[in-house]
């Protein structure tokens, strides 16, 4: 039997990899383990917290992952209470300190389901869960913490958390898929007892078409009252099907009432999905819904930094930086960038370095447009090329000019001017002659290689500069 210290010290381990620093030092540091009893085969911890103000904040924020915590430490029979220490100012300086002690509410962890099912010894059921989702591979940071410790409990605890049915919403790429595939995977690994089935709500409905074309309707819903864990990605997609609404309110009910668990996506909250009957939405809302927020800065660059490693990338920190600065909406995109980032360099056998990430991201990030002035662009062509900038404005057809100006046009496209903008500040040329300057280089590009390193060469330029 550990000693409460030694029990708090392991909890505290696994809580310090599921908050922030400053959330550790902040709200778990000043946590003091001072009982842990044994009581009817129950591991009773006590910690002592420094206020009301505390408790309240430990019990609205971290109870969920004190709980599972907990779980892990002492094992599924366990008992968690605070001691709140209060001070009194009295009259005149001297102050008094009391406790009180308080249960930690019970949101988690001991709750058996209603009625146990029985467990088929083999599950006949093929899960469809990728396999690659997992829990490891999930980074937490404070857009997805709450959403995360949800289903860490439930995959610990399948049906036997309060939070059931479990409704994870957010937009696009910002991990619903991943997170539900990862409750699931983890259970199959450590239940071989459960069966578990991931569907999408399309899939589901139209498997319960063709049931209905084929006659087979009760089949169907034999094999989903038979499913332990049921994981259903995007219900948005039930809006407006009301006969599959009606089947899935059966089904629903069926395993809710079984203890079965129940893990549903969708990409907003249950109150905004239109087309879905009132009874079916309540119920989404029985167990714990819990959001996944676009990844902050710092999430962002634990992405980053992860995935690159993933793939045996090295990112020089410059890069990361500049990716995870720009690419702000969601995972997917970060995602995309990267796998961008890496066929860029492949293809030109480059290092990766901040310039080549402007370049291979320029489609990924849009900037406001003409930072960079016609006039600049110009200077900057003639630069490469020691040629007087006034050159580009006469009328001359001699070759060199005419390539160094075409080019500097090209930039200028690149950029998003208008043909007409382009043609005034090379001389008053009309449009047709920077589209006709756009096109040579593009033939260029195509077939001289010595010519593209170049045009490579002055983008990497242009794009530094913008
Ligand atoms: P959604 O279903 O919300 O549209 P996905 O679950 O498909 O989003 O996530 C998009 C991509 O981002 C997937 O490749 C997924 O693995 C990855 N991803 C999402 N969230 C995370 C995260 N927290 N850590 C690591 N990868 C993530
Ligand atoms: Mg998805």
């Amino acid at each position: 039997m550990p000693t409460a210290e030694s029990a708090w010290e392991a909890c505290l381990e696994v809580i310090r990899d599921n908050v922030s620093p400053q959330c550790f030092q902040t709200w778990f540091t000043p946590l003091e383990a001072v009982a842990l009893a044994q009581d009817d085969g129950i591991s009773k911890l006590t910690l002592r917290v420094p206020g009301p103000f505390h408790y309240e904040y430990l019990e609205g924020q971290y109870n969920l992952l004190l709980r599972t915590t907990l779980t892990r430490v002492l094992g599924e029979k366990n008992r968690l209470y605070y001691e709140v220490v209060v001070v009194q100012e009295d009259i005149g300086p001297r102050q008094t300190q009391s406790t009180y002690q308080v249960p930690a509410s019970d949101s988690v962890a001991h709750r058996t389901p209603a009625f146990q099912p029985e467990t088929t010894a083999q599950p006949v059921v093929k899960s469809h869960l990728m396999e690659s989702h997992t829990f490891d591979k999930f980074v937490v940071g404070d857009c997805n913490q709450l959403a995360y410790s949800a289903a860490r409990a439930i995959a610990d605890l399948p049906g036997g958390t309060a939070y059931n049915p479990f409704l994870v919403y957010g937009g696009v790429g910002l991990g619903k898929t991943h997170l539900i595939h990862a409750i699931g995977n983890h259970i199959q690994n450590w239940r071989s007892d459960k069966s578990v089935l991931y569907v999408s709500s399309e899939r589901f409905t139209n498997e319960f078409v063709q049931a209905i074309q084929e006659k087979k309707v009760q089949k169907f819903s034999r094999y989903y009252r038979k499913i332990d864990v049921l994981i259903i990605d995007d219900v948005q997609f039930f809006g407006g099907k009301e006969k599959t609404q009606e089947e899935f309110f059966c089904v629903f009910n069926e395993l809710q009432q079984n203890g079965n668990q129940i893990v549903l996506s969708a990409d907003r909250p249950p109150k905004e999905i239109e087309g879905i009957e009132e009874r079916l939405l309540s119920r989404f809302c029985w167990g714990l819904q819990a959001d996944l927020q676009p990844p902050d800065l710092e999430t962002r660059t634990a992405i980053l930094i992860r995935k690159a490693d993933e793939i045996g990338l090295d990112l020089p920190p410059g890069v990361v930086d500049y990716i995870a600065q720009n690419i702000t909406k969601n995972i997917r995109e970060l995602e995309g960038a990267l796998v961008r980032l890496l066929a860029q360099a492949t293809y030109t056998t480059q290092a990766i370095d901040e310039s080549l990430a402007k370049i291979a991201l320029k489609d990924f990030i849009r900037r406001p447009h003409a930072i960079l002035s016609i006039d600049r662009v110009q200077r900057l062509v003639c630069d490469y090329f020691g040629i007087d900038q006034s050159r580009l404005h006469e009328k001359t057809k001699k070759r060199e000019i005419v390539q160094v100006r075409q080019l500097a046009m090209y930039f200028c496209r690149e950029l998003d001017y208008t043909h007409k903008a382009i043609g005034l500040q090379f001389g008053g040329r009309d449009h047709s002659t920077v589209v006709h300057a756009v096109k040579s280089v593009n033939n260029l590009i195509e077939t001289d290689i010595n010519y593209r390193n170049r045009v490579a060469d002055i983008r990497r330029k242009v794009t530094l500069l913008t």
